[in-house]
This record gives structure tokens, sequence and C-alpha cells, in this order.
């Protein structure tokens, strides 16, 4: 496996971590997954900008500027010849003797690799099952930092449970997934919950809030309750690995006719449009 570091792409086998890495002491740093479609970053200047808001709310530098991050990611991508798949970035504060507070003079530390994956076509196709599961997580999950315990608690009851997603509840509420958004319609109205430190502002949920507005669907970015998630018509959840997956039973209660929803089928087509070709970016020097 080829990997980016910093500025160059090594093998695996010369990559070197070191212990005081405060990635690996506080998880102190934050990541993308960017999808690849034919060999292109799929929505990259969204996922920049994310990438670019956590860094800032987390007051690490940036190592490389974001236009040579893309281009050496595309290069990367070519280099590890991946097709479809995702390309991973991690950028943690940096290498220090162990202290809570922000050592002087750390140089943050980027890694990234790319890895084919295909798309999910099944699960798209046939819809999944979910559960709930308390949402245990910090209250800035906005970032998107390396802290997943919370996420990663709840995705082992989801496979405990044979689902594939757990959805989380915050008092009464429903948050988001454990690595997706969620969605809820009901009478042709779609619901989400705001994009505030509660949730991630999905870079998929932000493409699919822009199909909808342009297909007419009337959108609340508004909480709905976990009763309120077993009364909809239809769900479905997005991520960049998911694109948009229908949820067609919930702790064991089918979700509407226990099938994948119209407007959810609606919204795929859409979505696919949108993904071939994949568009590449051309940053002015
Ligand atoms: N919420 C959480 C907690 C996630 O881990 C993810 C996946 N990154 C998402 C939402 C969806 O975000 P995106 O569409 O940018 O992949």
């Amino acid at each position: 496996m080829d990997i980016l570091l910093n500025d160059s792409i090594i093998s695996r086998e010369d990559l070197t971590i070191d212990p005081e890495d405060r990635g690996y002491q506080f998880g102190d740093g934050i990541y993308e997954v960017v999808r690849i479609y034919e060999r292109q970053l799929f929505e990259w200047e969204a996922h920049a900008k994310r990438l670019e808001y956590s860094a800032k709310e987390l007051m690490i530098s940036l190592p490389v500027r974001i236009e040579e991050l893309y281009q050496n990611l595309l290069k990367l991508i070519k280099k590890s010849s991946v097709s479809v798949g995702y390309v991973y970035i991690q950028v943690t504060r940096g290498t220090a003797p162990r202290a809570h507070g922000f050592p002087e003079n750390c140089k943050p530390n980027l890694i990234a690799y790319a890895r084919e994956m295909a798309r999910p076509l099944m699960k798209m196709k046939n819809g999944v099952r979910a559960v709930t599961a308390d949402d245990i997580r910090w209250l800035r999950v906005d970032i998107k930092s390396l802290n997943l315990l919370g996420n990663v608690l709840a995705k082992q009851k989801a496979i405990e449970a044979k689902a594939e997603e757990a959805i989380l509840i915050r008092n009464g509420i429903v948050t988001e997934g454990s690595s997706s958004n969620v969605f809820a319609i009901r009478e042709g109205k779609c619901f989400t919950h705001p994009a505030n430190h509660y949730i991630l502002n999905g870079i998929t949920r932000q493409l699919v809030l822009r199909l909808l507005n342009e297909i007419g669907v009337a959108v609340e970015e508004s909480p709905i309750t976990k009763e309120e998630l077993f009364e909809m018509d239809e769900i479905f959840i997005t991520s960049t690995i998911h694109e948009i997956c229908p949820v067609i039973e919930i702790d064991g209660v089918k979700i509407g006719n226990g099938a994948p929803g119209v407007l959810t089928g609606k919204l795929q087509s859409l979505f696919d449009k949108l993904i071939f070709p994949a568009s590449s970016i051309h940053y002015s020097s």
C-alpha cells in the first residue's frame, strides 16, 4: 500500500509512526473519508472545507496547502491504482512528550492512503436494518475528530444485532447514525437533524439536501423523536461509503411497508447521475 506522508508518497513498509504521536495518545487529530469514483475525488471541495473547519476548531494547522493536498491525493490514487474506493486522510497535532496541553513547536502529521471499495449496490437496492442506540458521544461531533469510541460501540451493537447501522438517540431525539446521517420522510415531507454540534454535517447529507431542494420536496431541518421514527413512511441513511441507503427496519419494526421507499429511490437515481462521471477539479496556481 502507498501512503501519502505530508507531501511525499512512500510505501507502507517505510512508514514509521511515533508512539508519542498525539493521535495515539489523545485522539488529538482529525480525518476525512472521500469517495473515489473513476479515479476522481467526489465532492472534494466540500470535504476540503470540512477538513479545514475541523482543523480550525481544534487549532491544528494543516501541514500542506489544500490545493497541494488535492494534487498529491490524485497522484496517490494513480499510484495505488484505485478506481472505485475511498481515500482516508488523517492529520494529528503532531509528536511530542505526553502532556495534555498543546505542545510548543509541534508539527502536524498528515497521512493518507487509498483503498479499493465497491459501491454498496445490494444494500442500496434492498435496504438495510438498523437498531437504536444511546448517543453517548461528546458534544462537538460536528468536528470530524479521531475520537470515535461512542460511534464504535454503537456500530458494534448494530453488528451484534445483525443490522447495518445504529441510529443514535440523545434525550429522546434522533441525532444521526454511528457513521451516517439519518433522513426521514412522512407524507412527502423530509426531516433531518439540523447541522449543529450534535451531528456531523455529512457531505452526502449536504448533497441530498440540494437534491431535495431541486425536486421541490419540503425539508425540515428539525429533530424527530425516537417514537416518530416508527411513524415514518421512509427512512434512509447517507454517507460517503453508504451513499443513499434505505432503512427498512429499526429495532425489529418495519418502516413504512418494509421496502425501500419511492422518494429514496428517486434520490438514489439523481445521486447516480452526479457521480458518473465524477468531475475533476482544476485549481488555478
Ligand atoms: N455522521 C457520522 C458520525 C459519520 O461518521 C459520517 C461518515 N463520515 C457521516 C455522518 C456522514 O458523513 P459523509 O456524508 O461526509 O460521509
